[in-house]
This record gives structure tokens, C-alpha cells and sequence, in this order.
């Protein structure tokens, strides 16, 4: 990165080369040493000196062969990975790239997400990344300015159960309370009379978020991520992260594997868009990818190499559907909360216009194909109104207005973020994985990433059992559902 002290460094030495210059001319002696070390570089000076500098705002467009930390993918988690590595080093701390294929940001999942943000989970490290992910929007404007929104409307999940999972609904609720969030439970006829308009015949108690959720547009959030970590001198490339170069570890040596067969990453290949392939040094990789992040893994050995490395990283696409629809006619108001019922469906307003988004998770035989963003609308008729039409009777007229599909970063072990250094190469960082609830918990991966690679361990929450190790143990992590 060219620096202003790098700049005016390189001034002096031009200056004082031409003084130098001139004096040994004059003598007809032998070339001075500056002056020979500048005649050597006189075109990398040349070029260096005439880049002007133009402010950590526009870091220059040069590709970089080196650097210290490469980000794979520009989505929400791998921005904000770079913002807090950043924040935490300074202006000219580290030095950083983040790698996005998609500069468009078409088909990422951060984009195509429905920007949720509760704090109604089970394991504690959902809960607390996502009350950190509430005091993050909190605080966008003392980190970006007085312009920073994310749209955010405050607005309670609203978890049903039915009779078999009450008691994990009131075990869930205490332990999110004991952490910091605030939430109600709601009895049968307490639903009924808040929210007249849903027939809770089947459901046997409600647990309302009364504080710290709602939901946010994500594309807004991505937005100031990526511009805060821009800011303080990260540099964005567009290109795709195609391979892996590596480094042989004669003096390294890892049990069960014959002495200097050890690797650590070296490089990552980056696919340009003008089809050039050019490589980048660095001390430590990133794997941010979203849904592609286990093809990418495997680009590194990981599932396709020996010893742990016959683990893959068990993160693939999954396809899931929104449909926005209209229910003109005595549908809920305003104070209709994001509803996830026990049956696996959502919904929620969208404004203020009697528009609603709602969704459900397949069951695995239904499980979309993935080589395409198309919406299934008979998934919509067969599975999803049903269900709609039998929790609120007013959706049993309903039009829908329109859809759209994404990609979950889906975790096929666990269906919870990955977070950290892998456990043979020392050198790669995981943050994927998220299955759908990465958006609300970008903030702390952020954090949580920085603070393993800067200060050597999580300082603020303890992630350590979201960690790639617990897929070699075989201990997951599994969010308990609610039925
Ligand atoms: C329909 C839907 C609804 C959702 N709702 C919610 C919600 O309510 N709340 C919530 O918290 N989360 C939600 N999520 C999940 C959330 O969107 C994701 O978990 C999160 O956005 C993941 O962010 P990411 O940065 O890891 O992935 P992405 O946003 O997908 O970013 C990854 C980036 O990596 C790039 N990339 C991939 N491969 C390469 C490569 N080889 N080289 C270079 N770049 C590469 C991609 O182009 C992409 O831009 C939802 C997701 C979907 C699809």
C-alpha cells in the first residue's frame, strides 16, 4: 500500500539522488551507491513516485503479490472480517485483501437473505453473537457516520410450540433471558388475545422477543461493511479464487505422517475477469466463500487431501425460497410478529402495505435442485399456503406479488457457523457455514476472526466450540428445534 510517509520517503530519495547524481557526474567518479540502488529501480520508483497518493478511501489498483491476510469471498462475513481485523490494526496495520468473484453481489446469499435478527436460539453462542449483531446496528452510526442505515425495524420473533415442545420453548427462553435478551412467554389464551387473528388451537405457548429483534436490509449492511473495512485500507479484487499453491514444512512434523511431507498454504490463484490467472502470497487465508465454501476448501486439500485432510468442510449450497403476498382482507396488523411456527414456516409483514414475506424449510426429500436461482411455485400452493391458511384463516385469500430464491450457506453437519483456524493447515481461517442466520451473526464472526488471528484467542465471546474440531471429535452443535 503507498502510504504518504512512503510517498514523501521516495520524493527525498529522488531529490537527493539528483543531487548525488550531479556531484558524481561532476567528479566523474564511481556511481554512488544511492545512486546505483536508484538506477536499479528506476522504474519501479518511477512508477511509485508518480502514483499519487489518493487516501485510505481508494486504496490503489494495483494488484497485490503479497499480502498479509487474503479474505475469500466480499459477502457479509468476509467484510466484516476485514472491517474488525482493520479496526483492531489500524489504518496501516495489516494488510488485506478480500477476493469476490461477483462484484454485483448477484446471487450471494448476504443479498438475498430476509435480514432477520433474533436472539431466540438455544446454544449460547447463537444467542450472544446475535445480541452482539443488535448492539452492532446500534452503534452504525459512531462507526460509519451519520448517513449509516440499515433499515432496521425493531419487531419480535414470535416462536410457537406445540404441547411436545413446550418445555425446550420455556428452557430456551430462560437461558436467551439470562444472557441479555428479553422475552415473554406467552400462554394459549395470551396468544389469543394478543394476536386475535391466529388460530392456536394446536399451539400449546408463544415466546415473544420484546427487545433487540426485528429485521434490516442486508444489502445496506453489506454496503457499510465493506466501505468501513475499504476506509481504514482494505483492498477489494474482483476475481475468482480458482486454486492454492503450497509451502513444504521440512521441520515440521505431524504425527502419523512421514517427516517433511508437511504443507502450510502458501498462495491463493485468482482468476481474473479477463481470464489471466495471478497469484497472491500471504500469511494467513480466509475462507468466507457463503455457500461455496466447501468447494473452495476442497481447492485447498481440505477433503480431498490426506490424514485430516479426508475431512471436507461439510458446506454446500442449499436452495431456499421467499415469496412476498398480499392479504387485503383482515389480515394481520402491524403488530404481527415474525412468526416461526413449530411446523418450520414464517412469515412476517413487508411494510405497510398489507404485504407479507413467508417461507419454509423443506423437508429433506424435498430438498431443491441447486444449479439455478428458479422459484418452485407449486412449492408455494402445496406446502407453504396450507400452512399459512391454517395459523391465520384470514391468509386463506392471499395473492402472491413475487419471489425470489437464495442460497443458504448450508452446513450439512450441524446447520451452525464454522468458526476458525483449521486444524492441520495452521494458516487457514473458517467463517462459514451458517445456515440461515448468518446475516444477524456477521458482526461477531467478524470480531471473533480478528481476535483469533490478532491477539491469538477469542477475547470477547468464546466460540472455540464452533470450531472445525468438533467435526473431527464428532461433537455438534445443534440448534434444538422447536416442534
Ligand atoms: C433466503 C434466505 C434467507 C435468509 N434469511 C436470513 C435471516 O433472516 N437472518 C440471517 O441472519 N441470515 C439469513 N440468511 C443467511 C445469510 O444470508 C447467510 O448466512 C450470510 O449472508 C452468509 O454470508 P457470507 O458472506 O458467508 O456469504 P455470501 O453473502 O454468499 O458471500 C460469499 C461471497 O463469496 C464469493 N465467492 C464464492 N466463491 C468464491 C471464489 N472461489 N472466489 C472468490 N469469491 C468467491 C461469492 O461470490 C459471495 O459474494 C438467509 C439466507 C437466504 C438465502
Amino acid at each position: 500500500m503507498i502510504t504518504r510517509q512512503l510517498y514523501n520517503l521516495c520524493k527525498t530519495i529522488v531529490r537527493l539522488n539528483r543531487g548525488i547524481h550531479t556531484s558524481v557526474m561532476n567528479m566523474q567518479e564511481q556511481e554512488h551507491p544511492i545512486s546505483r540502488t536508484v538506477r536499479i529501480l528506476k522504474d519501479d520508483l518511477t512508477n511509485f513516485v508518480k502514483t499519487p497518493f489518493q487516501g485510505p478511501t481508494n486504496p490503489p489498483n494495483i494488484f497485490p503479490r503479497h499480502v498479509d491476510i487474503a479474505i475469500i469471498g466480499g459477502g457479509a462475513i468476509g467484510s466484516s472480517i476485514a472491517y474488525f481485523l482493520k479496526e483492531k490494526t489500524g489504518l496501516r496495520g495489516v494488510n488485506i485483501v478480500v477476493i469476490e468473484k461477483d462484484s454485483t453481489y448477484s446471487q450471494c446469499s448476504t443479498v438475498l437473505s430476509v435480514g432477520g435478527l433474533r436472539q431466540q436460539f438455544s446454544l449460547p453462542e447463537n444467542i450472544q453473537m446475535s445480541l452482539f449483531g443488535a448492539d452492532f446496528l446500534r452503534t452504525l452510526k459512531k462507526r460509519f457516520g451519520p448517513d449509516a442505515d440499515v433499515y432496521f425495524t425493531p419487531n419480535g420473533y414470535l416462536m410457537l410450540a406445540s404441547e411436545h415442545g413446550a418445555q425446550q420453548l420455556l428452557d430456551n427462553a430462560k437461558l436467551q433471558r439470562e444472557l441479555g435478551a428479553v422475552n415473554k412467554i406467552l400462554t394459549k389464551s395470551e396468544l389469543k388475545e394478543r394476536f386475535p387473528w391466529m388460530e392456536v388451537s394446536d399451539v400449546e405457548a408463544g415466546c415473544l422477543g420484546l427487545e433487540k429483534e426485528g429485521w434490516f436490509d442486508p444489502w445496506a449492511l453489506l454496503g457499510l461493511l465493506k466501505r468501513g473495512a475499504i476506509d481504514l485500507g482494505t483492498q477489494y479484487i474482483n476475481g475468482e479464487v480458482v486454486g492454492f499453491n503450497f509451502d513444504d514444512q521440512q521441520d515440521i512434523i505431524v504425527d502419523g505422517q512421514l517427516s517433511g511431507t508437511t504443507q502450510r498454504l502458501e498462495e491463493v490463484q485468482v482468476k481474473l475477469p479477463n481470464g489471466d490467472i495471478k497469484p497472491i502470497k500471504f500469511a494467513y487465508c480466509i475462507i468466507a466463500a457463503g455457500a461455496e465454501s466447501g468447494e473452495v476448501a476442497k481447492l485447498a486439500k481440505v477433503g480431498n487431501g490426506a490424514g485430516m485432510l479426508t475431512v471436507p468442510l461439510p458446506v454446500e449450497r442449499r436452495k431456499r425460497y421467499v415469496y412476498c403476498f398480499e392479504c387485503q382482507e383482515n389480515g394481520p396488523g402491524l403488530n404481527t410478529p415474525m412468526t416461526l411456527d413449530y411446523t418450520g414456516l414464517y412469515f412476517r409483514r413487508d411494510g405497510l402495505g398489507g404485504a407479507y414475506i413467508t417461507g419454509l424449510s423443506p423437508q429433506p426429500d424435498e430438498e431443491p435442485c441447486t444449479s439455478n436461482l428458479e422459484v418452485d411455485h407449486d412449492f408455494f400452493t402445496n406446502r407453504i399456503w396450507p400452512l399459512l391458511a391454517q395459523r391465520v384463516p384470514a391468509f386463506n385469500a392471499l395473492k402472491v406479488k413475487s419471489s425470489w430464491a437464495g442460497y443458504y450457506d448450508y452446513n450439512m453437519y450441524d446447520e451452525n457457523g464454522i468458526i476458525g483456524a483449521h486444524p492441520y493447515l495452521y494458516n487457514l481461517y473458517l467463517a462459514t457455514g451458517f445456515s440461515g442466520h448468518g446475516i444477524q451473526q456477521s458482526p461477531a464472526v467478524g470480531r471473533a476472526i480478528a481476535e483469533l488471528i490478532i491477539d491469538g484467542k477469542f477475547q470477547t465471546l468464546d466460540l472455540t466450540r464452533l470450531g472445525f474440531d468438533r467435526i473431527l471429535v464428532d461433537k455438534p452443535m445443534y440448534e434444538v428445534c422447536i416442534f
